[in-house]
């Protein structure tokens, strides 16, 4: 009766000693891992982890060697290749002296919970046309951001871009040729950034990024370098390159006066109307003129 429990559970049931080799495995966790059980009998439980795995189960298994259970997620590599995203439900197996001698596992498939999961946080946070982040996420980050400036009086700058005249890119090629004209755009932008900046799609054809760490003389000319890139090498698409420039408004919180968010995108959309008004394609830094 137990052995048909065990098989036709819905549950992988994976058994290890204390060396982390397999002793048991049903056949459902076989086929969660994309092989059979007989391939499973003696291979090492990190053998179905990447180094990130690796490094996180060293640490779950010492839990068990003293004797905690408990309930987590974990992410496997299957055989072959693939991820399996599981809920693992543990408890570590003593033998008759007491002394750790493995851990026995309940393991549900999660996988497609977990996809579904990044789907909506993709959706909740990025601009779906352009992958940046939304102007809403961009708001969450960017407060925090701002917040840890002022806080220890570091510098940090924006940058507000609109591209110049896409009505008439639109008018010219069509709206959907613009859109790809907006992630050719997009990816120049992303492309002349660090990895701790935050880019997003603020709205239809204008873009917004944080700069953190960084001075107003760096900012201009990180601002700078994106107009160049865009002239350079104009926007790929599906009908060919597509000539289009951007204005760039910079603001900075230098001297650390009382200023919002808000206040400090306000100085930078000040400062993009000048760059307009000065002809477009150039960039302008905020000024008490403004
Ligand atoms: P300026 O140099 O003064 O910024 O001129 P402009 O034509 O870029 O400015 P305006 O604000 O008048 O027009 C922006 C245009 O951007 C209007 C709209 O059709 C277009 N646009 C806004 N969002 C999208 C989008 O998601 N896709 C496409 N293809 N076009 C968009
Ligand atoms: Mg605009
Ligand atoms: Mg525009």
């Amino acid at each position: 009766r137990y052995r048909r429990i065990v098989e036709t559970a819905q549950e992988g049931i994976w058994q290890i000693d204390a060396e982390g080799r397999t002793t048991f495995a049903n056949t459902r966790m076989a086929e969660m891992l994309g092989c059979t059980v007989a391939a499973m009998q003696g291979k090492s439980l990190f053998d179905f982890m990447d180094e990130e795995g690796r490094r996180i189960a060293e640490a779950n298994l010492e839990r068990r060697r003293q004797g905690i259970a408990e309930q987590h997620d974990f992410k496997f590599r299957r055989l072959d290749g693939g991820e399996l995203w599981a809920l693992l439900a543990t408890n570590p197996i003593t033998d008759a002296q007491g002394r750790y001698a493995g851990a026995l596992a309940m393991v549900t498939d999660i996988t497609d919970r977990k996809r579904m999961e990044n789907t909506l946080r993709q959706l909740a946070t990025q601009d779906s046309l352009t992958g940046l982040f939304n102007r809403r996420h961009f708001f969450s980050l960017a407060q925090q951001e701002f917040e840890r400036s002022q806080r220890y009086r570091h510098p940090l700058s924006l940058l507000m871009l609109d591209l110049d005249y896409f009505k008439a890119i639109n008018d010219t090629y069509g709206h959907q040729l613009g859109d790809q004209v907006l992630q050719a755009v997009a990816r120049t932008i992303r492309a002349g950034l660090r990895q701790v900046d935050i880019a997003c799609r603020y709205g239809g054809e204008e873009f917004v990024v944080l700069l953190p760490e960084t001075t107003p003389t760096t900012a201009l000319s990180v601002a700078q370098r994106v107009c160049a890139a865009l002239v350079t090498a104009p926007a790929a698409t599906t009908q060919g390159a597509v000539s289009v420039t951007v204005s760039i408004g910079v603001a900075a919180l230098t001297d650390h006066e009382p200023l919002t968010l808000d206040g400090l995108l306000e100085r930078a959309d000040r400062a993009l109307y000048a760059a307009k008004a000065a002809g477009r394609n150039r960039v302008e830094l905020w000024s008490p003129a403004h």
